[in-house]
């Protein structure tokens, strides 16, 4: 039985969907408006994990994920520039091209990664009449009020406010900075926007639609809403999203849904935990971030970046460092060394044993994938036969993604001596040391084999 953490409850609880046998899970996606980054990475591999976990559970998920590209602000208080226009200015490209760019960009970074697509992809400029409609049934209900500047959800009008993140109204933190344009007309500083004017600062944004209050474009909550429902349902199982996002994005989409529909909008929230460096948020506007092909161009792999982030629960920081990274990228060469010489296909799927029962165990437990991790390398030391290990670790690696069909069984002869030299040349090379590596080939080829550097780690050729 799957155990998740619920934030709305602040419980771990039993995972009971809506539907028998079917998940509607929801997540919020990238704003393209600048690169992807392995923090980014992170919670979309985490995703990943449970999506997977639900479906070795027997089952059927849907899976949906927006495209921010328009109307979120360089703050989350409303105030600020609109992060894609501000691209667009800053590159001399147009909002379209940048959105595009980025997009593109965002899948580059998580096919390296092995992330399977959402079964739905859907953009917010493509469902602008979904978003206006909900409005208009908000505005309906008593919702809103419109100022000269935008039109508002009215948090006082909405009981429930605050729930999700445990904060009173009053208590409420807004932030707001004086150098940033603020609408005098606001009622409280929580209530947020659901439709800005093109007026004042908004004047020359060039994405901009037609709307019963005015020409403008949305606020960055109403998407997520909108298009959430329009493909899982007014009430959905699941909808994750990073733990930033739990005071501002997640209550405003509780208060909108739920304010336009009167039902409950998402039954378990799942939020992830952030990538730190150097003890720092890693992120786009701290600019501290590293991408997946600068990792990649210090000679890792990008799926020992996928290994690494296995090693830590989801709802835990995470310090990223190179020597955590190189250690990853040891432990899943090893991992793919012990895996080569296994033999495949004699024993079923139906074959899983206590290990694969332990592993799953692990997982279901608020997917702690490290304990799930540590059941792997028991299995792989054990004395069970080889091609049992082989079907129990295709179908853990249905979890845990780190393509391990594409090794297992692809044995090469190579004798201990060698290997254990390989071993130690791969990590003088992650280390930078390449006077030592380059000593450590020499080694290798007096005995008569070859190291070949490729996106899989070392592969060793007899000469
Ligand atoms: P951004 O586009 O930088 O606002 O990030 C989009 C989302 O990615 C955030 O709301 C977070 O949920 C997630 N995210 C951003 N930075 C990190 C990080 N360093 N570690 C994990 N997740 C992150
Ligand atoms: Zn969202």
């Amino acid at each position: 039985m799957l155990k998740l953490f619920n934030t709305l409850s602040r419980k771990i609880e039993e995972f009971v969907p809506l539907e028998k046998g079917k998940v509607g899970m929801y997540t919020c996606g990238p704003t393209v408006y600048d690169y992807t980054h392995i923090g980014h990475l992170r919670k979309y591999i985490n995703d990943d994990i449970l999506k997977k976990t639900l479906q070795a559970n027997g089952f059927s998920v849907h899976h949906v994920m927006n495209i921010t590209d328009v109307g979120h602000l360089t703050s989350d208080s409303d105030t600020g520039e609109d992060k894609m226009e501000k691209g667009a200015s800053e590159t001399g490209r147009t909002v379209w091209e940048v959105a595009k760019f980025y997009e593109d960009y965002f899948f580059k970074s998580v096919d390296a990664v092995n992330i399977e697509r959402a079964d739905i992809v859907c953009r917010a400029t493509e469902h602008i009449g979904k978003q206006v409609k909900l409005i208009e049934a908000l505005e309906k209900n008593g919702l809103v009020y419109v100022t000269s500047h935008a039109v508002y959800f009215d948090v006082s009008k909405f009981s429930k406010y605050g729930e999700l993140s445990g904060q009173k109204l009053e208590d409420k933190e807004v932030g707001s900075r004086s150098d940033v344009f603020v609408d005098k007309s606001k009622k409280h500083p929580a209530d947020f926007v659901l439709w800005f004017f093109t007026v004042g600062h908004f004047k020359s944004h060039t994405m901009k639609w037609s709307s019963p209050w005015g020409e403008g474009f949305p606020g960055w909550h109403i998407e997520c809403s909108a298009m959430s429902m329009e493909y899982l349902g007014e009430s959905f199982d699941i909808h994750t999203g990073g733990i930033d996002h739990i005071p501002v994005h997640h209550e405003n989409e509780i208060a909108q849904s739920e304010g336009a529909t009167g039902k409950q909008f998402v039954k378990y929230w799942v939020h992830h935990d952030f990538v730190n460096i150097d003890k720092e948020k890693m992120s786009k506007s701290k600019k501290n971030f590293l991408r997946v092909e600068e990792i990649e161009g210090k000679g890792y792999d990008p799926m020992a970046l996928r290994y690494l982030y296995l090693t830590a629960h989801y709802r835990s920081e995470m310090a990223f460092s190179f020597e955590s990274l190189t250690s990853a990228q040891v432990a899943l060469n090893k991992l793919r060394e012990e895996v080569r010489g296994w033999e495949v296909g004699i024993f079923s799927q139906s074959s899983k044993d206590k290990f694969y029962d332990r592993f799953l165990e692990a997982v279901n437990e608020d997917l702690n994938v490290p304990k799930a991790l540590a059941v792997v390398w028991e299995m792989v030391k054990s004395d069970m036969p080889s091609a049992q290990k082989a079907a129990d670790l295709l179908e853990m690696d249905k979890i845990l993604g780190l393509e391990l069909s594409k090794v297992i069984g692809q044995k090469i002869e190579i004798p201990e001596e060698v290997q254990k030299l390989v071993d130690l040349r791969e990590k003088a090379r992650l280390e930078k040391d390449f006077e030592r590596s380059d000593e450590l080939r020499g080694e290798i080829k007096r005995l008569g084999y070859e190291v070949l550097d490729s996106a899989d780690g070392a592969k060793v050729k007899k000469v």
